[in-house]
């Protein structure tokens, strides 16, 4: 049998390996959590909402040790692997106590006795997820679809198959019943038969637009519903009357944090001419001052990207920018010695139909474009495949609204960075994917909306 192997991607050494287990075994796994399911969807809100408390007591009681896991598998600086971890507990949270007055039957006036709307849960679903937040991503999915009595099947990205397991066993050492949420160690590959396996009815993929595409493409072959939560190239536009030292401050983290491997993340800067050269300069001193370095220590800023590979493709992506007419000021090569590290970069003067303007680069790569005036940052923004999260940054705070309600995202943030919040509903338009998570809309995606009439 196949095995997958961890490396550490700030050092270049073996973490641990993993036995694959055989497309057999992982169809007896999903098999198994349809027969959980069975007596799971009978329990009461308070029963789940129990076990869902305990699952975030585990991850606070367990919080350094998965943390330093997240860190050696991702590479992620440790601080923001901790933070990681409290996001989790307080999705659980958040579901344990809203789960069930999200998912209150609706009364419907009409000319029956009685009629309403309930919302009962499906079965099986499994979730595709990816390396940058190996334990969020997860928890965002498994909290709801568990609360509304799913249960879950995990095909994690395969770099992080220790999180993959740590989550498996937290479930277990919640309380929740052996089968509810497992993790399958299969290939992408093999991704297809699971979902084509019969007690599979729906599907969840955070990923990158072609592991998406692929997936949506076998579910909708076997009419399984998918949610898909892809890919993203955002602007944050910077108006004329922007604080520069905030502004900047808010670019270096956007394309620093995570190590500028998050989906949300700014990534395109859309600055308006008057202010175009000065923020460059100021953006450039605070990018070059961050601290890349050793994940585990406190006092870096950012670490190693998640794997080679990866580092040496967005080291592509910059060099064809370069090649198409993109000024490189800052960073851009490839340092030497071990680890997957690649320096905080800026890229300028962008225009529409360069890499770095038209694609995702998913790495400390900041891609930088002029715009004459506010109706072109609009234009320039919203000239994009994707629509995750974008942003505005300004001192007027009712002009950035009229603009953030102007940009084709599926949130758009002023003066701050975009970020999930389980309060809020979480998903893209174009291709960065469709249907949400979080809040109310996101547990009711994997729910059979049932109209109840009794005449
Ligand atoms: P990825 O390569 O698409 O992988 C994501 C998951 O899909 C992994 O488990 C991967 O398995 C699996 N996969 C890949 N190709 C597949 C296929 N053809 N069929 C079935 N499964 C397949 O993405 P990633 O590199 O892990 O993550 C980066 C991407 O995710 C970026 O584009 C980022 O923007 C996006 N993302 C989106 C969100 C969001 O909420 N919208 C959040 C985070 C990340 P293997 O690891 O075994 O290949």
């Amino acid at each position: 049998m196949a095995s997958t192997i961890i490396i550490n991607p700030a050092t270049g050494d073996k973490v641990a390996e993993y036995q694959r287990i055989s497309l057999d075994d992982a169809k007896q796994k999903v098999e198994a959590g349809k027969r959980v399911f069975d007596t799971w969807k009978l329990k009461s809100y308070e029963e789940r909402s129990l076990l869902m408390h305990r699952l975030a007591d585990v991850l606070e009681q367990n919080k350094e040790e998965y943390a330093q896991l997240i860190t050696m598998e991702m590479g992620k600086v440790i601080g923001q692997s901790r933070k990681e971890i409290e996001k989790c507990v307080w999705v659980c949270r958040y579901y344990a106590d809203h789960g069930r007055s999200l998912l209150l039957d609706e009364s419907v006036q009409t000319e029956a006795t009685k009629s309403y709307v309930t919302f009962q849960p499906l079965g099986v679903i499994l979730a595709v997820m990816p390396w940058n937040f190996p334990f969020y991503q997860v928890i965002r999915f498994a909290a709801p679809a568990l609360m509304a009595g799913n249960t879950g099947v995990l095909k994690h990205a395969s770099n992080v198959q220790g999180c993959a397991y740590a989550l498996e066993v937290a479930f277990e050492k919640a309380g929740f019943p052996t089968g509810a949420f497992v993790n399958l160690n299969l290939s992408a590959g093999e991704v297809k038969d699971i979902i084509a396996h019969r007690p599979i009815v729906a599907v969840t993929l955070t990923g990158s637009d072609p592991a998406g595409r692929s997936v949506a493409s076998v579910a909708g072959q076997n009419l399984k519903k998918t949610v898909m939560e892809l890919g993203g190239s955002d602007a944050y536009i910077v108006l004329e009357d922007a604080d520069l030292e905030f502004a900047t401050d808010l670019a270096t983290l956007g394309r620093l944090q995570n190590n500028g491997q998050t989906c949300i993340a700014a990534k395109r800067f859309v600055l308006l001419d008057s202010i175009y050269e000065d923020f460059l300069e100021l953006f450039a001193q605070k990018m070059q001052a961050a601290v890349m370095g050793d994940p585990l220590d406190d006092n870096t800023y950012y670490g190693p990207m998640a794997r080679t590979d990866l580092r040496d493709e967005i080291h592509q992506q910059v060099l064809k920018t370069v090649e198409q007419g993109g000024r490189l000021l800052l960073g851009g090569e490839v340092p030497l010695g071990r680890g997957a590290y690649y320096p905080a970069t800026i890229l300028a003067d962008l225009k529409p139909g360069m890499e770095a303007f038209d694609q995702e680069l998913f790495g400390p790569v900041a891609s930088v474009i002029r715009a004459k005036d506010e109706e072109e940052a609009i234009a320039l923004a919203n000239h994009s495949q994707f629509g995750l999260g974008a942003g505005v940054i300004t001192t007027d705070k009712a002009r950035g609204e009229r603009i953030a309600l102007r940009l084709e995202a599926g949130s758009s943030f002023v003066n701050k960075l975009v970020a999930s919040d389980p309060r809020m509903p979480f998903g893209g338009i174009k291709n960065s994917g469709y249907g949400r998570e979080l809040s109310g809309y996101g547990i009711r995606e994997f729910v059979n909306t049932k109209s109840i009439w009794i005449d």
